[in-house]
């Protein structure tokens, strides 16, 4: 069975998008009368969770682990916990999800407002980590690999979406005053901001060195830019952390710096909602809003074989339930109707070698690929460079018998990552 590929969404030529010059605020969605929030699973065995069925909690209130402070997701209401189920993610990952009755009333939690005014690495750990974008702190505190550049991505990782550059045209004064808190608190003063050409006036006033990036698919995505504007090449299953860079997305970085200015984490998340005619729009949007909300204030109903994409059209992901929640990292949501609908198909591989000639990391992919069907991860990764994939989608878009490769890819990865957590825990 062959389906049109939902990439079809994006134009031929893999441009990334260019927000319009005259952007209109973003549409802002209605309140949901209740919200869930993913909590990863602790990866400690046994680990409770801090909060049961019934707690009241405050906008900004940290939600975790008994002994794993490290996860943590940040209450984007304020109300009272209604149920805590576990949730199966994308590729089997595992969350517990915490459904929140919205009160009318909002109040905020004091937590980090009294920590606000000494900002320090360990409050930015603790705290900042469930702001929109999704920032990681905690490679700041790796002594094996220590942080010596930060990277702000001005640019966006998929097709049609501009949250990023959206923060830098119009946040740049929170980005300006999130470089000087990051300065202070992680002692990184190599600092660049990556923007597409057309942004550079606006990235100038952020106070840091600014640098563009290729318009052409896929030149955002990290390993890339560890390239392009490093002159570094990423070795195969490293990540840029442990080569002592770390990058930020400007909406991240934009939402530090207002934390810090106003003592109050911000729980709004702004993204890219393209509706099934293909019109565009960036809306705004409490973290945790069911998309079933968003759907609702654009009038769309959701038919038998028609889909929801959240993500990119060449690096997100379906998914199944107008329950799911917008997350903190969730920069577009696409709706696909049925026409445009198709991911999978069973014709197997002709070794056409399109996925090879468009592979940026040189991937013998048609070779890949029979190993991960048949599920010999291991060998995957052994024999046909499995870890230098750096997960841009081109080869699933290229791919003429229509094989889901890059999802195989990514199941691939998290599998391994899986295994091997395990055994380091068992060691
Ligand atoms: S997703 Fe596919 S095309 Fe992109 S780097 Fe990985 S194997 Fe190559
Ligand atoms: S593009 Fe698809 S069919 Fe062609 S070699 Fe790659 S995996 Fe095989």
């Amino acid at each position: 069975m062959i389906k049109q590929s939902f990439i079809g969404l994006a134009k031929p030529r893999i441009e990334y998008e260019v927000l319009d010059a005259e952007q209109p605020e973003p549409r802002l969605i209605p309140a949901s009368k209740k919200v869930t929030l993913l909590l990863e699973k602790s990866h400690i065995r046994n680990d409770s969770i801090l909060f049961n069925i019934g707690d009241k909690v405050k906008t900004g209130q940290k939600l975790s682990y008994s002994t794993d402070p490290d996860t943590y997701v940040i209450a984007s209401v304020t109300g009272t916990i209604s149920s805590i189920s576990t949730f199966e993610g994308d590729y089997g990952k595992s969350y517990t999800a915490i459904s929140i009755d919205v009160d009318e009333n909002e109040e905020f939690d004091h937590q980090f407002a009294e920590l606000a005014a000494n900002p320090t690495l360990d409050t930015a750990r603790n705290f900042l980590c469930g702001m929109p974008g999704s920032p990681s702190f905690k490679a700041f505190s790796e002594t094996d690999a220590p942080i010596h550049t930060i990277i702000i991505c001005g640019v966006d990782r998929d097709l049609l979406i501009t949250t990023n550059q959206y923060a830098v045209k119009t946040h740049i004064k929170a980005i300006k005053s999130g470089i000087e808190i990051l300065k202070q608190i992680t002692g990184v003063d190599n600092i660049l901001m990556a923007v597409p050409r057309h942004l550079m006036q606006e990235a100038i006033a952020g106070g840091t060195q600014v640098r563009v990036v290729a318009s052409e698919y896929p030149a955002t995505l990290p390993h890339l830019m560890m390239q392009s504007l490093l002159d570094q090449v990423v070795p195969a299953g490293k990540s840029c952390e442990e080569l002592g860079v770390c990058f930020l997305s400007a909406e991240a970085v934009a939402a530090f710096g207002k934390a810090f200015e106003e003592s109050r984490i911000p729980v709004t998340k702004i993204l890219t909602f393209v509706n099934k005619n293909r019109d565009k729009s960036m809306i705004s949007v409490r973290i945790g809003t069911p998309i079933s909300e968003i759907l609702k204030a654009y009038d769309v109903t959701l038919h038998a074989k028609e889909r929801l994409i959240l993500g990119g059209p060449l690096t997100g992901s379906a998914v199944y339930s107008e329950d799911y929640p917008v997350q903190a990292d969730t920069d577009a949501i696409i709706v696909q109707d049925s026409e445009s609908v198709a991911l999978v198909s069973d014709y197997p591989c002709i070794n056409c070698g399109d996925c090879i000639r468009i592979c940026p990391a040189n991937i013998p992919i048609n070779m890949l690929v029979r190993l991960l069907e048949a599920g010999h991860y291991e060998e995957a990764a052994d024999q046909y460079d499995l870890y230098s994939c750096i997960e841009c989608g081109l080869c699933s878009f290229v791919c003429v018998s229509k094989m889901p490769v890059f999802h195989y890819i990514k199941l691939a990865k998290y599998e391994l990552g899986r295994m091997h957590a395990a055994e380091a825990m068992d060691a």
